[in-house]
């Protein structure tokens, strides 16, 4: 097989990438080894979009582009009720319903002309002359390969830039990685039902005292889904290394594990929540942060903080820091003016692979612009970016800042 671009991943930052090369005008294939699109939010039910939105008043999008497309979908599917500002923090979110958004993310990735391969590994790469020539794929049927002129890693965990050799790095400079989660979705709960942050802290707190140590962070997140009404519980965490299946696999069942117990915790002391029941935990666990590629930028905590603009500028950062310790609350910090900071090609760009870009969480970032960067509605913004410069690379051999920028802004990208 041969294609202009391959996608390898197809989460918020892959479906963005393999739209965005395909509305470039060339031939995109767009690999995920799950049977849909969506990666978190659809794998892990991470069903709460972040980034799309500026903490600022009057409301500033600051992620158009394929996102656009994206939420124009779910419009039409009647599963689009709009961004939600949160009065206490001021952060904007957009929630999502599960499947709508793999019937939305199809319906994308189809109308741009995109090749959809589902159920499909990544396993390795062909290099030559510091250039990636194809993927090797593995599905039930064997092992294959898939050529291509320009490539984009958007695995989440670096996999492709990883197998080409390419540098990376594991978690921070300590290689301590943010905690993850089992997504927790509970049904059986009146709509009157008070989610309070502290009802929540007071009720796992009370079952520790009283002796049960399976569960770990007392102030989680729960918000209610639009549609279904379930409640979206962010509680059990889990320390694990992403990349090992030995450690996901404790790390799954220990967090099942403390699933059950948050339910009982809720059950016994939650008004409401006397007949809630679990809908659904992940199905995977979700992980924060395993590899970050190295680029020819590095977008620091500084950059993100300050609202900092660079000149060669093809995405935009709108949501807070909030980085995850294991069992902590979550520990946020504001960008100047809540406004937003600027992300630009050269931390995409990964260094030393001539036809490779890098999008989503994994990108060249320090730890701090990482705890900010990695939001699913920041991952549209990379993502259509990388696939942009991957296509501009395919058709005419080199990917020129100004050619990536006016492309960008012809497909409606906010930058
Ligand atoms: C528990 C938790 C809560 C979070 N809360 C929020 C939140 O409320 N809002 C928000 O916006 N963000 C949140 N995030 C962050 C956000 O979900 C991720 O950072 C974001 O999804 C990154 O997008 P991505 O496309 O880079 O990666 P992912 O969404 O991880 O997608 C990567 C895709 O690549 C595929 N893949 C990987 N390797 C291969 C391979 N070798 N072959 C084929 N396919 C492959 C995977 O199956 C996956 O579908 C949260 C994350 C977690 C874990």
């Amino acid at each position: 097989m041969h294609f202009d671009v391959v996608v390898v991943g197809g989460g918020s930052a892959g479906v963005a990438a393999a739209i965005g090369a395909a509305n470039s005008g060339v031939r995109t294939i767009l690999i995920e080894k799950n049977p849909y699109f969506g990666g978190a939010a659809t794998h892990s039910s991470v069903l709460t979009v972040c980034g799309l939105f500026a903490q600022q008043e009057p409301l500033l999008q600051v992620v158009g582009g394929v996102a656009n497309q994206f939420l124009d979908t779910l419009q039409r599917l009647g599963a689009y009720p709009g961004p939600f500002r949160n009065p206490g923090s001021g952060n904007v979110i957009v929630p999502l319903d599960a499947e709508a958004t793999k019937y939305a993310l199809d319906q994308c990735v189809v109308q741009a002309g995109v090749t959809p391969r589902l159920h499909c590994n990544v396993t390795n790469v062909v290099i030559s002359d510091g250039s990636i020539q194809a993927v090797q794929c593995f599905d039930h049927s064997g092992s294959f390969e898939i050529e291509a002129a320009a490539f984009v890693d958007a695995s989440g965990e670096g996999d492709l830039t990883s197998l080409a050799g390419g540098k990376v790095r594991f978690g921070d400079d300590e290689g301590q990685v943010q905690a993850a989660t089992l997504v927790m979705r509970i049904g059986g709960v009146p709509a009157d039902a008070s989610l309070s942050r502290q009802a929540f802290a007071d009720a796992v707190h009370l079952a520790k005292a009283a002796g049960d140590t399976v569960l770990t962070k007392e102030k989680g997140m729960a918000v209610r889904l639009p549609g279904s009404g379930h409640i979206l519980a962010m509680f059990a965490d889990e320390v694990v290394n992403g990349l090992d299946s030995a450690s996901l696999t404790k790390a799954e069942m220990s967090a099942r594990n403390q699933a059950w117990h948050y339910l009982d915790v809720f059950r016994s002391h939650m008004p409401g929540f006397e007949q809630a029941y679990l809908v659904q935990t992940g199905p995977s666990i979700g992980v924060r942060e395993t590899r970050h590629v190295k680029g020819h930028y590095t977008l620091t905590g500084e950059d993100a903080l300050n609202g900092v603009r660079h000149e060669d500028v093809v995405a935009r950062g709108g949501w807070p820091v909030e980085i995850h310790q294991p069992g902590q609350p979550a520990v946020y910090r504001q960008i100047k003016d809540r406004a937003y900071y600027d992300i630009p090609l050269r931390s995409l760009d990964v260094e030393g692979i001539e036809n490779l870009w890098s999008a989503g969480r994994i990108i060249d970032c320090d730890p701090v612009a990482f705890a900010s960067s990695r939001v699913m509605g920041t991952s549209f913004g990379t993502g259509h970016a990388a696939g942009v410069a991957a296509g501009l690379y395919a058709a005419i051999k080199h990917a020129d800042i100004r050619d990536v920028q006016e492309e960008l802004r012809r497909q409606g990208a906010y930058i």
